[in-house]
């Protein structure tokens, strides 16, 4: 008897029903180790939904009907909205409604931003694109800070729970999301080649603006922190989409950009003409309050690739647990072995750095952890960010042709991974925001010497590497063209601590000899002989 045709064979099941919190052993033992485990209880059920069978439908389903611009409404009265599919509210509701956006800031709990970061991390492996503008609206805060009485207007809608969208002011709405402006045309990462111009009015702080946005993502949302140019040079303003009269204001959405990945998100080019405008923080001191938000968005930047690293190997090691070939499990291949327990040990170093970053904000006030977010987050940012697009390339090819094709999840993975090493200060930028953190703030290498060095003496492989920084950095010849290397050493030092410390030792062991000693192969999967594989593989392989 022939094959059924219409029966498929050897072909693994759709991995849904794992619960992407509870079934992350690295996630729930840094949950553990930075907050406690009351938390990873409350975030179970977050997890669950996020595995989902459904959920993992909307994810795909919102990137294939991306957001389409309606500059005007059919009487040609200028509206400048975008709409979504029914898929991007259905992530949104549950993004906020778990309090992943700016909810932390107002929480009395002692973990709420770690408890927010695995929630963000977790959440985010049903569809990245819906991130952004949860995670502007949680990095907008501390730049609001800067002004008591703007800060307690905008706060309390942009922390709570309660997705609201569609444009009216803010005092009809349950929950407001926030946005950034700061990228032109003729510069991004420069930011103070801004040419938009602010012009005041007779009230006192208030503005109108003239000029445009080159990139600004989600222009749905509520509020935005715009840079633009006064008589004192750059200032950051805060720009509401709808004022408070119910009018809106002028903000004339362009065009949305045809974005590699990212493709459920609305990324637009706007141009500002006569925009009302708020002043936030003083003149001339706009680079200086909009870097707060800029850090916060940071460190979502690491969390979101920690993230699309976890998704991607969660999905690998679970096709190779589930196809065979060659008489066999995929999984039993010592050769595939090795592939995924390389992958698992990126994942688990990137998931370790982040939680470790997200715990220095809860604890901001004690100096070391500020000193430590400061020189850590530009590493980390660098570092996690730029290994992600191969990473995941090599989780998609593990799943063979199957993971080429788009029902699989994995192309859109790998669209995405460049992104968070673009936005929010490219790789070169955080590489030299390092050498500035390093010539400016000497509390900020004491703070990486104090982490690096709780696990000193235990591998001499990161006791070697930890050497080769301060020999690099004694050295102070040509510091621009090294710091890159610079910055992904100190990046991996710090991961390797933290492995050394909290990981299982096989993991460990195999981080600190391919990222930190002699043994890297010049791809994945090429841990040395004598890696203990199968229980990096085993711990990594989600269980449903
Ligand atoms: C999907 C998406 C969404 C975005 N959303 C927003 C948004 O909401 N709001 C917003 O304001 N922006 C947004 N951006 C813009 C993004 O932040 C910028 O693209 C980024 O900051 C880089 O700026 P640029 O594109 O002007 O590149 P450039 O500044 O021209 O940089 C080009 C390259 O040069 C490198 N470089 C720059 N300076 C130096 C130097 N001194 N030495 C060595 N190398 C250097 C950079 O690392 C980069 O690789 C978004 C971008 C993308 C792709």
């Amino acid at each position: 008897m022939g094959a059924d045709n219409r029966v498929a064979t050897n072909q693994p099941p759709p991995l849904v029903d794992h619960n992407t919190v509870l079934s992350d052993l690295a996630l729930v033992e840094a949950v553990a180790r930075h907050a406690d485990g009351s938390v990873v209880e409350d975030l179970a059920a977050l997890g669950t939904v996020a595995s989902s069978a459904e959920a993992r439908e909307h994810g795909l389903v919102a990137n294939q009907n991306p957001p389409a611009l309606a500059p005007f409404d059919r009487y040609g009265n200028r509206i400048d909205e975008v709409r979504f599919h029914p898929s991007w509210h259905w992530l949104m509701e549950r993004g906020v409604g778990y309090g992943l956006q700016a909810a932390p800031w107002l929480s009395e709990a002692p973990h709420a931003h770690v408890r927010r970061a695995a929630g963000f991390f977790a959440w985010s492996q049903t569809e990245p694109g819906h991130g952004c503008p949860i995670s502007m609206t949680y990095a907008a805060i501390p730049a609001l800070r800067v002004d008591d009485a703007i800060a307690k207007e905008w706060t309390p809608k942009l922390a709570a729970p309660s997705y609201d969208p569609g444009l009216r002011p803010l005092a009809e709405k349950t929950g407001a999301l926030a946005g950034m402006g700061m990228t032109e045309k003729q510069g991004g990462s420069d930011v103070r080649a801004n040419v938009t111009e602010a012009r005041p009015t007779s009230v006192d702080g208030e503005y109108t603006l003239h000029g445009h946005k080159w990139f600004t993502s989600a222009p749905m949302n509520d509020v935005f922190l715009v840079l633009a140019r006064t008589a004192g040079s750059v200032t950051c303003f805060l720009v509401p989409r709808v004022l408070a009269d119910g009018t809106r204001n002028p903000i004339d959405v362009v065009r949305l950009k045809d974005k590699l990945g990212n493709r459920s998100n609305a990324s637009s080019e706007l141009e500002l003409n006569g925009t009302w405008a708020q002043r936030l923080g003083d003149e001339g001191r706009g680079v200086r309050t909009i870097i707060e938000m800029v850090a916060a968005t940071r460190l979502d930047c690491v969390i979101g690739s920690a993230s699309l690293m976890r998704r991607a190997v969660a999905e690998a090691s679970w096709h190779v647990a589930h196809r065979s070939a060659f008489g066999g499990p995929l999984g039993d291949k010592p050769l595939m072995q090795n592939v995924i327990a390389d992958l698992a040990v990126e994942s688990e170093a990137a998931t370790a750095l982040a939680m470790r970053l997200a715990s220095a904000v809860d604890n901001a006030n004690d100096p070391h952890e500020a000193a430590l977010r400061r020189i850590a987050l530009p590493l980390a940012k660098f570092w996690v960010c730029k290994r992600t697009p191969m990473m995941v390339a090599e989780a998609l090819e593990c799943l063979g042709g199957n993971g080429y094709v788009e029902e699989s999840g994995m192309p859109l993975l790998f669209r995405e991974s460049p992104l968070n090493s673009i936005w929010e200060g490219s790789g070169n930028v955080n590489a030299l925001d390092v050498l500035r953190a390093l010539g400016r703030e000497p509390e900020a290498l004491n703070a990486w010497l104090v982490e690096v060095g709780r696990a000193r003496g235990e591998d001499p492989r990161l006791d070697r590497a930890i050497e080769s920084v301060l020999e690099s950095l004694s050295d102070v010849s040509e510091m621009e063209v090294r710091a890159r290397r610079l910055t992904g050493t100190m990046a991996a030092c710090l991961q390797g601590a933290l492995l050394v410390q909290h990981a299982p030792p096989e993991v460990a062991d195999a981080f600190c000899a391919t990222r930190l000693g002699n043994e890297y192969g010049g791809t994945l999967g090429t841990l040395p002989k004598g890696t203990d594989l199968v229980p990096i593989v085993e711990r990594t392989t989600p269980r449903v």
